[in-house]
């Protein structure tokens, strides 16, 4: 048994007996980690707070055999608004649930950890639509997945796009049988720009009125990934609609 520290972003919390919390943590080192807060739901607890869902904190941990130990928390960054801007909780809430659902415990992933700090980062800075996006492409790609966005999956033509399917590899040209999801042109070239690493540009200069469909396209696209995995995403958008 041993002590350690680590960098790590709470993925979701659930309560256990009377006072205890289990904390479901994305660590740098160690990839995802199940651990147990003990006595943190008393109010006189020195880190309850600090431990909530989208939180990038320092931890030290007690290795347990089935769960490790919460002993400290440091170094706390919450969201600003996670508490306050719905839409801004519903998009943290995405990005926690992709991650929970691409990751199992003990693989570590640096890559991953990066992304998700860098994506709660920006969504603090200003609730931009366009975040979950960038980080759901920038994901898929980190899991070997490129969709073709310049040709055709079906006929390899560049004519015009009218749809994208993920399990086909891309996008579908407006000759061939229609399938997947519906595409328009403004957001293809979104998720052109994406694809060839253009975010800052992404995010500063997608009209709003594209927004809400590549926001929808790339949940749809992840989700598809994800094999339906992430069972209450189509909730989560339909609630980034209203
Ligand atoms: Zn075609």
């Amino acid at each position: 048994m041993a002590l350690y520290r680590d960098d790590a972003v709470v993925l979701r919390t659930h309560k256990l007996g009377e006072a205890d919390r289990i904390i479901v943590l994305l660590t740098r080192g160690r990839g995802k980690v199940r651990s147990v807060a003990k006595g943190v739901r008393r109010t006189k607890s020195k880190f309850g707070s600090r431990l909530e869902p989208g939180s990038i904190i320092q931890i030290q941990l007690y290795e347990g055999r089935n769960l490790d130990t919460v002993t400290q928390v440091q170094r706390t960054e919450t969201p600003p608004q996670a508490r306050t801007d719905l839409s801004h909780y519903g998009r943290l809430t995405v990005l926690l649930e992709i991650i929970d659902s691409v990751t199992v415990e003990g693989e570590s992933n640096p890559a991953l950890f990066k992304l998700l700090t860098g994506a709660i980062r920006e969504l603090g800075r200003r609730p931009n639509p366009m975040i979950v996006p960038a980080f759901a492409m920038r994901l898929l790609a980190l899991e070997g997945v490129q969709p073709s966005f310049d040709h055709c999956v079906r006929c390899g033509s560049t004519e015009e796009v009218v749809g994208v399917n993920l399990a086909e590899g891309g996008v579908i040209c407006r000759n061939c049988p229609p399938t997947g999801e519906r595409m328009s042109g403004e957001a293809l070239e979104v998720f052109r720009a994406l694809s060839a690493g253009r975010v800052r540009h992404v995010l500063d200069e997608t009209p709003s009125t594209v927004q809400h469909d590549v926001e929808s396209l790339a949940g749809r696209m992840v989700e598809q990934y994800l094999e339906r995995r992430l069972k209450t995403s189509s909730v989560l958008y339909q609630h980034l609609q209203t």
